[in-house]
């Protein structure tokens, strides 16, 4: 989930909006007015307009502190966080490893709904003391915003204890899984069936309820099945890709018997004689022996076929002093992420400052291939 509009940052946290996330804060706003103007109908339309936006915003903030709990343990825990997006269905903060312990998981899990439940309880108390006697609605512009912020976050604390990897109930589900059995990959499999099961359930509710006319709220529940379905897989897929790859290192798949080019071609005879005679996509350049940089078809895209033979090697390469490198004791993973980051497909390894050979996206993902095969 890539955030197209920057708010800024949070304890150094990037926090962002997605497209989408205008759609649902209209629905709600739209909807909260709707509500006001049936609970409280001597209300003004400015008055309601703008309770409406400001609680659909508050709202908003909310689920901010609710992903940025789990930011706040993955940070103190040693794992970095990159962003908290807000879209259609919520707020998703992106932790950019996979926690490497069970206790970890369960914590960085459950803080999530811990915040949200908080929340709810504090805004239901302050409401209250400002005159909410449920179940009478209160009357009052502020009682009537702290109410509802009160129920939306219980509920939201509630929605995310459902045991469905990778809501926040199924990391706990996973962790304690892990936790007893003492198996990550186990866990994971176990969460994510558990997952699949509980959206195949929504999707299935939900059809019934469209057609017993429930109308939108039935395709809603669709929706939110098929949403978490799909997560379901995918991060069942990121996390067993961690755990295939755990305990491998750099140098364990890396290839030494990297392609090498003369730092004086041209680029004519690099083509020609190299990039599309060997079917290797990443040459190491080297000068009197000694290798100075990398040229993939990549460094040619931006120059004209006829300057060619007029352009060496040496003028386009990437510098090893500018590539990103990885060290032979790098974990497999840690590297993978890396290409995946900057969208490379392939990082020289350096060892004591001399290069030591290349490591390929390819080549990891054909490890992982072979892995699941012996596996199954
Ligand atoms: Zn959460």
């Amino acid at each position: 989930m890539k955030a197209q509009i920057k708010l800024g940052r949070i304890l150094g946290v990037q926090i962002g909006l997605h497209y989408s996330w205008f759609i649902i804060a209209l629905l709600i706003t739209l909807s909260l007015a709707n509500q006001f103007r049936l609970q409280n109908p001597a209300w003004t339309d400015g008055l309601r307009w703008g309770m409406a936006l400001i609680t659909a915003l508050l709202f908003f903030a909310s689920i901010v502190l609710h992903e940025l709990s789990h930011a706040i343990v993955a940070k103190a825990r040693g794992l970095p966080v990159r962003s908290i997006t807000l879209f259609a269905l919520g707020g998703v903060a992106e932790i950019e490893k996979e926690a490497v312990d069970a206790k970890t998981e369960f914590w960085m899990g459950i803080a999530g709904p811990i915040t949200s439940f908080v929340i709810g309880v504090v805004c239901l108390v302050l409401a209250i003391a400002l005159g909410f006697r449920p179940p009478e609605f209160p009357t009052e512009p502020l009682p009537s915003m702290l109410m509802w912020l009160g129920y939306i976050n219980i509920v939201l604390a509630i929605f995310n204890m459902i045991p469905g990897f990778p809501l926040d109930g199924g990391r706990v589900l996973r962790a304690i899984v892990w936790w007893i059995t003492g198996n990550a990959r186990r866990a994971t499999t176990i969460a994510a069936r558990v997952g699949q099961v509980i959206a195949f359930m929504m999707i299935v509710y939900g059809v019934l309820q469209f057609f017993q006319g429930a109308g939108l709220n039935g395709l809603w529940i669709c929706f939110i099945g098929w949403f978490l379905l799909n997560a379901s897989r995918e991060s069942y897929a990121q996390v067993a890709i961690t755990e295939g790859l755990r305990g491998i290192r750099v140098a364990d798949v890396m290839s030494r018997d990297y392609p090498t080019v003369d730092a004086y071609s041209n680029l004519q005879t690099f083509v020609e004689d190299h990039l599309v005679r060997t079917g290797r996509r990443c040459f190491v350049v080297t000068l009197n022996g000694r290798p100075e940089g990398i040229i993939t078809p990549h460094e040619l895209s931006g120059l004209q076929r006829a300057r060619w033979p007029y352009t060496t090697v040496a003028d386009v390469m990437r510098p090893l002093d500018q590539v990103t490198t990885v060290g032979p004791d790098t974990p497999l993973s840690d590297a993978l992420e890396m290409m995946g980051q900057q969208d490379l497909n392939q990082l020289p390894v350096l060892a004591n400052g001399n290069l030591a050979g290349l490591i390929s996206r390819a080549h990891v993902l054909q490890l992982l291939k072979t892995r699941a095969e012996l596996q199954a």
